[in-house]
């Protein structure tokens, strides 16, 4: 099979892999090298469907002794299979590299043989990169479970970013989809990575490392609807993972159903709205500083498909507002609809000097349409009443209702 045809089919083959958005790495070019890893530059665009596409992103075989119900390369499909070898990889690389069709490598593996054998490959295809091609560009390489731990840490030493896939976010998914897998298997080398990062970061000075291990840290990825946990569960798998393991991040993906399989969800389309609303929930625990009890309950343990979750979290929690501008403590001004990080930094440094006013707050970057029913400014409101959190909700929910209030906002002033 010639190389064209057999990339066709490897990268056709990883497209379902959301986890390679890179970014992290610090890596300067070398005198004689190629290429760099620092933070600009590399792939930072997105396809339509909001897969990251601008790495080499590619499968190494899609081969596999495994056999996960919902996954196109499963051993029991009936597909065109190839490999490509180290030497391949590496040539592909240096090649869409030197032309400026890519900034680095993302490559992930079907297993073959074993997860020793198939990381061993890996490991090859990396030293080859980074020790005979000098290669400094961006690599993020496929951890897999089952791995022996050395070879996760050579491989660690060759990559800027590696990831260990969660794919199913419970013991019985996986039990039931993934029969190979377990949890276990899988927190494993997570594990290791995390303790091997803490103790890398904290020697580092004293040692003078001469070889880094997973500048750009570890990531995961989770398949969202081919089981049937609720939000909360993810969220709360999620929380845990950032505490315990120390991801850098953590990629969701909606099921796309390219196959048949007695245990597989029968779904319209993938649930793409789903996944967006995890990955704002994503976003407010790890700068906004929720936790995942405060997003989303026990009694209403899914997402709000009309409303993102930081809207919803205020509403539910309408006591506390409104707010004011200029004196709330810089943790709940991280709270309120409509103002992000960078906003509510702006607010906190401006406010030093004197109290914002309506005009000063409104030029500073929050999204006002939304943050002016949860605050005042200079003990004025601007909002539509705060007796009624579900008039709120109604207005912000429907458009044209929207528009309807801003024809009534003419008269704001005398709120
Ligand atoms: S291990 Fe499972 S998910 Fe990964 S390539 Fe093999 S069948 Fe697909």
């Amino acid at each position: 099979m010639d190389i064209m045809k057999k990339i066709s089919i490897l990268a056709d083959a990883a497209k379902y892999d959301v986890s390679c958005s890179s970014s992290g790495s610090r890596r300067n070019n070398t005198p004689g090298g190629l290429g760099n890893g620092a933070y600009s530059g590399i792939c930072h665009s997105w396809a339509a469907d909001g897969r990251c596409i601008s790495l080499l992103k590619i499968l190494m075989t899609n081969h596999c002794i495994y056999n996960c119900e919902y996954c196109i390369n499963r051993r029991s499909n009936d597909i065109e299979r190839t490999f490509l070898s180290p030497e391949e990889i590496v040539e592909i690389t240096i090649q869409f590299y030197r032309r400026n069709y890519i900034e680095g490598l993302f490559l992930s593996s079907g297993i073959i043989k074993s997860p020793d054998y198939t990381t061993e490959l890996l490991i090859k295809t990396a030293k080859i990169l980074r020790k005979r091609e000098n290669f400094n560009g961006y690599i993020h390489m496929k951890g897999i479970p089952g791995t022996d731990p050395a070879l996760i840490y050579e491989l660690g030493s060759y990559v800027d970013r590696m990831s260990v896939n969660m794919e199913l976010p419970s013991e019985q998914a996986l039990k039931l989809l993934a029969p190979q897998k377990t949890k276990a298997a899988i927190i494993k080398p997570m594990q290791f990575i995390h303790t091997k990062l803490v103790q890398h970061n904290a020697e580092k000075h004293l040692m003078k490392y001469k070889t880094s291990f997973i500048p750009a840290g570890q990531t995961t990825q989770m398949i969202v609807g081919a089981s049937n946990e609720n939000d909360r569960h993810i969220l709360k798998l999620s929380e845990s993972l950032y505490k315990k393991v120390s991801l850098k991040r953590i990629y969701y993906s909606a099921y796309v159903p390219v196959m048949q399989g007695k245990n597989l969800p029968t779904l319209a389309q993938p649930p793409l709205l789903r996944e967006n609303r995890l990955y704002q929930a994503d976003w407010l625990l790890r700068y906004y500083h929720f936790s995942a009890d405060e997003i989303l309950t026990e009694q209403n343990p899914n997402f709000d498909l009309q409303l993102d979750p930081k809207t919803n979290w205020a509403l539910r929690n309408w006591n506390i507002f409104p707010l004011e501008i200029n004196t709330v403590p810089y943790e709940l001004l991280l709270r309120i609809p409509g103002i992000g990080v960078r906003s509510a930094l702006r607010i906190r440094s401006a406010r030093r000097s004197s109290s914002l006013s309506y005009e000063e707050l409104k030029n500073i970057g929050i999204v006002w349409k939304r943050a002016r029913h949860f605050i005042t400014c200079r003990g004025k409101y601007y909002g539509a009443g705060f007796q009624d959190p579900m008039l709120i909700r109604e207005i912000l929910i429907s458009k044209k209702r929207q528009s309807l209030f801003e024809q009534f906002s003419l008269f704001e002033g005398q709120v």
